[in-house]
């Protein structure tokens, strides 16, 4: 690997640059909610919009397709969670509750999940670069 700061070559997983002295930081853990495999957040090629993902779920959780915008976000298992979620949630809150709640919801959860997966692609780009965009930061 490269370090961040000086772009020199030092040894993989180096908790400080040997040329420059600086501390490198471990990548960021993902936050907890995403942690497990089965609702892990993938990086999509390019950032998205979390107002975008965010009015997606709104406006299409009134037409009960608001899982859709976890699809504009790349994260296909999260379609299938909401959408099991749905289906159950509909039934159990005589769908009063589930359709007047769940634009909110997804509202919410699909503007918080963007701005998560913004730090992925934020991560892949910074790992591409192998630290030789050193000084520019
Ligand atoms: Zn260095």
């Amino acid at each position: 690997m490269y370090c961040r700061f000086c772009g020199r070559e030092i040894e993989e997983g180096s908790g400080a640059c040997i040329y420059c002295g600086r501390a490198l930081m471990p990548e960021p853990p993902p936050s907890r909610m995403y942690s497990r495999d089965f609702t892990k957040l993938k990086a999509p090629a390019e950032g998205k919009n979390p107002k975008v993902a965010s009015l997606l779920g709104f406006l299409l959780g009134w037409i009960l397709l608001g899982p859709v915008g976890y699809i504009y976000l790349g994260q296909w298992n999260w379609f299938w969670i909401a959408i099991v979620i749905q289906i159950f949630a509909y039934p159990l809150t005589a769908f009063i509750g589930a359709y007047i709640l769940l634009p909110f919801v997804y509202a919410f959860h699909q503007y918080e999940m963007a701005k998560e997966v913004n730090k992925l692609v934020k991560a892949v780009e910074a790992g591409n670069d192998g630290g030789r965009k050193a000084g520019q930061e």
